[in-house]
């Protein structure tokens, strides 16, 4: 309900769309989908492959009155509803790595990238970039971690993007309603289900700095816990990639 919805056959990037939509037309709840993106991205202006007609770009934006602290969490939470999604579809065994991640067997199956668009001391929106691996087999230039599609994993779920796609929405829309009041807390509680490493030693790098420790799950925050021979560390997202050790 109340969801404007763009839909194009490609797009430089769904997020990049969704930002100048928004600088236009100001803070409103709307979808960008493309069926292609000549300059999809992950963090750090990394490369996110997008080829034609077998994957989901999605940009879902969410308006928020004000508040950088209350979109701690989010993309945690995001991972979760799709997870959700992927698993009504039909795919079992979807994990989160901390914090943007969905793994399948180990593999990377689809990324999340959240952006604030507009002044987060007023009139703000959190600007949510998804992309699934649906068809895809082979990207068109090579992928230099494991990565996986739904297709690839056999499991004989739903290919169905379209209903995917509607299905997330509805799911995230009810998660931002308990979201918008109490925040990533109640999500919190139930993210090791979700969690790919949960308990393992992992490496967390960020910048020329190297973590290591056993993942102890994440706060009410979203902060990851890790358990180093000097104690708790809590990480928070931004520059710091999660490494199994
Ligand atoms: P890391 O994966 O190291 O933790 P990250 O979470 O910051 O870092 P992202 O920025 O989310 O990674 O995604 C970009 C990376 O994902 C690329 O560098 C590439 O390794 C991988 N990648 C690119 N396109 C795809 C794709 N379609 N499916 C799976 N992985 C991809």
């Amino acid at each position: 309900e109340g969801w404007e919805w763009y839909l194009h056959q490609e797009l430089d990037s769904t997020n990049a769309e969704a930002q100048r939509l928004l600088s236009v037309g100001g803070m409103r709840p709307l979808v960008c989908l493309a069926e292609r993106q000549t300059a999809g991205r992950g963090r750090r202006g990394r490369v996110w492959q997008s080829p034609y007609g077998q994957n989901i770009y999605m940009t879902v934006v969410v308006p928020f009155d004000s508040g950088a602290q209350r979109l701690e969490g989010l993309s945690l939470m995001v991972g979760m509803v799709l997870v959700d999604t992927l698993e009504a579809a039909g795919y079992k065994g979807c994990r989160l790595k901390w914090p943007n991640d969905v793994l399948l067997e180990g593999a990377k199956l689809a990324g999340i990238l959240v952006e604030v668009a507009g002044d987060l001391t007023a009139e703000c929106a959190a600007v949510i970039g998804v992309g699934v691996n649906v068809l895809m087999t082979a990207p068109a230039s090579e992928i230099d971690q494991a990565w996986t599609s739904l297709r690839l994993s056999g499991q004989g779920g739903s290919l169905d993007r379209n209903t995917m796609v509607a299905d997330f929405v509805a799911r995230l829309d009810a998660a931002m309603e308990l979201f918008r009041v109490q925040g990533f807390a109640p999500f919190a509680q139930r993210w090791s289900e979700y969690d790919a490493w949960h308990g393992l030693e992992v490496k967390v790098t960020a910048g020329a700095s190297v973590v290591e420790g056993l993942n102890r799950g994440v706060t009410e925050r979203g902060a990851l816990r890790l358990l180093t021979v000097d104690g708790e560390q809590q990480l928070s997202g931004g520059e710091v990639s999660l490494r199994l050790n």
